[in-house]
């Protein structure tokens, strides 16, 4: 099958899933409630699939969609704070057209960088389960298999770090070490995410969620020189959108 054809397929396949009826319970109920200013919005709703450049170097990997974010918007970290955050930094370092990142149709381009979450369904209290994020994470896998150019992957935040590394232990029990590389901001290791591939840098992120925006924990500076790194690692020199 033809990369363009397994990239529809596999988006197709995520935006069918059911297989967490907890989270898609709450996504509809979230869709059908809606937040008050955003009442004449048609929601989404649905699972999402990863978004941005197939040929990128640099992976990202979140948590979820946020309920009133990529769950009403329909495209990863799009329409809340922690989108405006993301996508400003990747603005900034050249790796986005533009700063924000509104509605599905806003014209915004990715080069260099990839989008992708351990889960799909945007999860109560932003907590989905350990059977939720394993239910999950063939979508991850099939993304790693189709992007043959990754040389780095960004994990935000500790959900994230150990789904990545989770896929590493799949593709090569004998790289992983013991114990397990531990997360925290700018922790960095290199493992394969691919059977048969070399060991690609894995950076870890703060979340750029507003709890670690709002509080200091996560800096402009912190999340800028974070994503310079990811574009060093990843043989990026210049980018020109
Ligand atoms: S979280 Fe993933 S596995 Fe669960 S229903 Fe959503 S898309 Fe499917």
């Amino acid at each position: 099958m033809a990369a363009r054809d397994s990239w529809r397929s596999l988006e197709q396949e995520i935006v069918d899933c059911r297989r967490c009826p907890r989270l898609r319970r709450h996504c509809l109920e979230v869709a059908r409630v809606r937040r008050r200013m955003y009442r004449d919005q048609e929601y989404w709703g649905l699972p999402l699939p990863g978004f941005g450049d197939h040929a990128a170097p640099i992976v990202m990997v979140g948590l979820a969609p946020a309920a009133h974010g990529a769950n009403r918007t329909g495209r990863m970290f799009t329409g809340d704070r922690s989108g405006d955050w993301l996508y400003g930094a990747l603005h900034r370092a050249g790796l986005a057209n533009r700063p924000e990142s509104t509605w599905v149709n806003d014209g915004l381009k990715l080069d260099g960088v990839f989008i992708s979450a351990a889960a799909r369904c945007a999860p109560p209290l932003n907590k989905p389960t350990r059977a939720e994020i394993d239910n999950c994470a063939g979508f991850l896998d099939r993304e790693f298999d189709l992007m043959k150019q990754v040389r780095v992957v960004v994990a935000l935040g500790k959900i994230a770090w150990d789904a990545v590394l989770r896929r590493s232990a799949a593709v090569s029990p004998s790289t992983m070490p013991k114990p397990k590389p531990k997360f925290g901001h700018c922790s960095r290791t290199a493992l394969p995410i691919r059977k048969g591939s070399g060991p690609v840098a894995i950076l870890g992120s703060y979340h750029p969620s507003r709890q670690n925006t709002q509080t200091g924990r996560l800096t402009r500076p912190m999340f800028d020189q974070m994503i310079q790194k990811a574009i060093h690692l990843g043989g990026i020199k210049e980018k020109a959108i």
